[in-house]
């Protein structure tokens, strides 16, 4: 081995050794309740497919009909010939299903928010953003070279403080947050935020991915769910969890939507959303339009899976959302335990350093409207049995 890369080894066998090592299963089916992983049949309990729309009829046949009609890759940036009449349709059913004024699409949730940032603050500029946001989120406010002021997680009061303190330095200030926090499953108090941004007179930016399809009226999201149409400048969501496909979309003012058409970097720079993709999202809309059924079988399920794992005696955290975190503490112990579990015909993962806290390591249960009770039922009885064989409850 060369000499240089030397270091990658002993990285890896760091991580290794800490129990920190991701070891990546390798998944054999379609999205469902039930996947095959590894070769084996387990019940799928870390999907973000919070509606099972990742392969759902409606969208699967709309997602074929449109290869046969477009092709499959879209060969340019939406800039230059990659903007179909497809993906203008979707956003313009994006901003009407959400109540906004304008949308426009990305490739994913994460490059929805590297074209945002930079392309609404610069070096001069100051981002207020929770302590705990979205790898994307810090990413893209490191790209965009402003002063990155950082406030305690979900506390408005201190947002407050941090602005108080400095945003006379700056001549923009943009505040940021996570809708849902998916590590956590607790929601950001947008309303107090709102009000604070607004007294300072900074952009007010929230990153929905987990709220879309899940918060708010039929799943129209967080800005939904505090009532706070028209008062939010910015809304980037993702078309990957709830809506079951793949992409980004950014909804709100359609002068910041105008700018990110001159200005989005990942928009410019990288290729469209492919025609499977963009009819896909299409018909999601449609069912989400159509019916609540989805939304509403996701929330029951999220209200009986979280009551049964209280009264089995598991910390779940502060979640008030489908995603259902199961503290344990040490990174080995959530590794062991999700081995077990899928010993069990469970597939949960093992969440640790650095994608939460040291000491913070947890399994992340994602519940879903495609679970049946029986499979939730099923599900329980296997975190009920190594909960007790590995001491975790009683
Ligand atoms: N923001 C948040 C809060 C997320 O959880 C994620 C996905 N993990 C993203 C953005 C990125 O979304 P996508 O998978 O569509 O890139």
């Amino acid at each position: 081995m060369s000499e240089k890369l030397k270091w990658i080894q002993e990285e890896i066998q760091n991580l290794q050794n800490s129990g920190l090592y991701n070891r990546i299963r390798t998944i054999n089916s379609p999205q469902g309740a039930w996947l095959v992983v590894d070769g084996q049949r387990a019940l799928n309990f870390c999907s973000n497919n919070y509606l099972g729309l990742a392969n759902h009829p409606r969208l699967v046949s709309a997602a074929c009909t449109a290869v046969e009609k477009y092709g499959v890759g879209p060969a340019a940036v939406r800039s230059i010939a990659g903007t179909t009449e497809q993906h203008i349709e979707l956003e313009k059913r994006l901003a009407a299903f959400k109540g906004v004024e304008a949308a426009i699409t990305f490739q994913s949730g994460f490059s929805a928010n590297l074209a945002t940032l930079p392309a609404l603050v610069g070096k001069d500029d100051a981002i207020f953003s929770d302590e705990l946001n979205h790898a994307s989120i810090i990413d893209g406010s490191r790209l965009s070279g402003a002063k990155i002021i950082r406030y305690n997680h979900n506390d408005p009061r201190d947002l407050q403080r941090q602005l108080s303190e400095s945003r006379s330095s700056f001549p923009k200030a943009l505040v940021v947050t996570d809708g849902v926090f998916s590590m956590d499953g607790d929601i950001a108090p947008l309303d107090e935020i709102y009000a604070v941004a607004q007294q300072y007179d900074a952009i007010l930016m929230v990153d929905d991915a987990h709220g879309e399809g899940v918060l708010g009226r039929g799943g129209r999201g967080i800005v939904d769910h505090f009532g706070l149409h028209g008062k939010v400048d910015v809304e980037v969501g993702t078309l990957s969890k709830a809506f079951g496909v793949v992409g980004g979309v950014v909804a709100g003012n359609s002068l910041v939507i105008e700018w990110l058409r001159q200005r989005g970097r990942p928009f410019l720079f990288s290729s469209a959303m492919t025609a499977a993709d963009t009819a896909a999202c299409l018909e999601a809309v449609n069912l989400l339009e159509e019916s609540t059924i989805l939304v509403d079988k996701l929330w029951e399920n999220t209200r009986y899976f979280k009551a049964e794992m209280t009264r089995l005696g598991f910390d779940i955290g502060r979640s008030t959302t489908p995603i259902t975190p199961i503290m344990l503490g040490e990174a080995v112990l959530a590794q062991q335990f999700s081995r077990s579990l899928f010993e069990e015909s469970v597939f949960a993962m093992a969440l640790g350093f650095p994608t939460v806290p040291r000491g913070k390591a947890r399994i992340r249960v994602m519940i879903s409207a495609a679970h049946s009770r029986e499979d939730l039922d099923q599900g329980l009885t296997a975190f009920q049995k190594v909960g007790r064989s590995m001491g975790v409850i009683a």
